[in-house]
């Protein structure tokens, strides 16, 4: 076994099944290994590199802030949070924005301010109930949604599988099955929010259908309960709208996003629109590195690249393109996704865990979700590229 793997097992929590591939460099949509294996990325990272490895006007505009500022408190400003922030609210359509870390911190951001919207228009509403089930605190999610892996946001996460060990989980998250029946059953007086993803992507790249997500949306704004989308995976451009919700033709409340949004550095938004834009007020919330200038300049050249003409059309063209070629493959059952966001659903016993690992022997960077082959190639992969990397998987699949 590879000295390199030796020693990092050593040393790091064996919290991940990893391949046995230790990636050195990359450029744009291919990266390499330590012994020169080169490999084309369907995965980014893990939709995060969305402008590729080491694109080189993100290579620019981040260098350029390291060498100016790395770092500062929250206590003071800085022009390029600054402009990382209007830049979100403007291409989104949200009023403000919260920065923190990561995906997870993004969705507790939305949790706090789904509560205390509801703490500060309602109050108690149940003066029998003992301690925390006297607020208007629950929040719906959907069976199969992921939200992350803190102990909230894995109490939000729908997925039996991930309620274990850890006890106790954070209550007030009541979890139903993606059909509006289901969704009346899951509401009461207590309801202050649903959390939902319109692509589950962790949870098998499962589609919410429109007349699903139509009904939650009436529902709740009749009974003022908010709205929180987790595009987490789906926003930023991967479906090709800048937010899955316009695909759907909805507004979300509250609106979290993270991996693809600086290009591959670590940071977290959780965007509110008019009804929640005044919710936290000073010491409410917070995060140490949260808007960091280095990220937030990463985050500034994404979305330049994004807002150009066209860009985003491309990723639709791309995105069809993918979906035509995996069709015309016999071993394929059904793709599922928007955009430059794929699940493909294989005919018969061919498991995507198997195909995953003949990928990567191959030169294939995949990712998977349940029972599919999932891939969030870079937003702006070359159509070469994506023959290249089609033509390792259908040579896999003949085999
Ligand atoms: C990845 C993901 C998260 C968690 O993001 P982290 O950055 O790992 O905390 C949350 N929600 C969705 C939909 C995700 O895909």
């Amino acid at each position: 076994m590879n000295e390199t793997i030796n020693e990092f097992n050593k040393y790091v929590m064996q919290t991940y099944g990893r391949y046995d591939i230790v990636l050195e460099t990359g450029e744009n949509d291919n990266a390499a290994s330590e012994n020169d294996k080169t490999y084309i990325d369907f995965g980014s990272g893990i939709g995060t590199n969305s402008l590729g490895y080491c694109n080189s006007a993100w290579v620019d505009a981040v260098t350029a802030q390291v060498k100016k500022l790395q770092h500062t408190s929250n206590y003071y400003y800085t022009a390029v949070q600054g402009e990382f922030a209007k830049k979100l609210c403007k291409i989104s359509g949200y009023k403000k924005v919260f920065f923190g870390n990561s995906g997870a911190e993004a969705n507790e951001c939305a949790i706090k301010i789904a509560r205390k919207y509801s703490f500060d228009k309602y109050g108690i509403v149940d003066h029998n109930a003992d301690d925390c089930g006297k607020y208007r605190a629950e929040i719906i999610t959907l069976t199969q949604s992921f939200h992350g892996r803190t102990i909230t946001t894995l109490s939000a996460t729908g997925q039996e599988d991930f309620h274990n060990y850890f006890f106790p989980f954070t209550p007030g998250f009541v979890h139903c099955e993606p059909n509006i029946r289901a969704f009346e059953n899951a509401l009461s007086k207590k309801t202050c929010a649903v959390m939902l993803e319109f692509i589950q992507g962790e949870g098998g790249v499962n589609n919410l259908s429109e007349d699903f997500v139509k009904a939650v949306f009436d529902i709740c704004r009749e009974r003022d309960i908010l709205i929180i989308a987790d595009e987490v995976q789906t926003g930023v451009g991967r479906t090709g709208k800048f937010l899955a919700a316009a695909h759907y033709g909805v507004k979300p409340d509250i609106v979290s996003l993270a991996k693809g949004i600086a290009g591959g550095l670590p940071i977290g938004a959780c965007l509110v629109g008019e009804r929640c834009e005044n919710v936290l007020g000073k010491g409410d919330h917070g995060s140490t590195f949260g808007g960091n200038p280095v990220c937030a300049a990463g985050g500034n050249a994404v979305l330049d690249t994004l807002n150009a003409p066209g860009f985003l059309d491309e990723v639709t063209k791309k995105g069809d393109y993918f979906r035509e070629k995996l069709l015309k493959m016999p071993a394929v059952e059904s793709v599922s996704g928007i955009g430059l966001m794929i699940g493909i659903k294989f005919k018969g016993d061919i498991k995507a865990a198997d195909i995953s690992k003949k990928c990567h022997e191959n030169g294939l960077l995949v990712l998977t979700a349940k029972d599919k082959l999932r891939f969030l190639p870079p937003l702006n992969i070359g159509f070469d590229e994506i023959d290249m990397g089609l033509g390792i998987l259908a040579e896999i699949l003949q085999n």
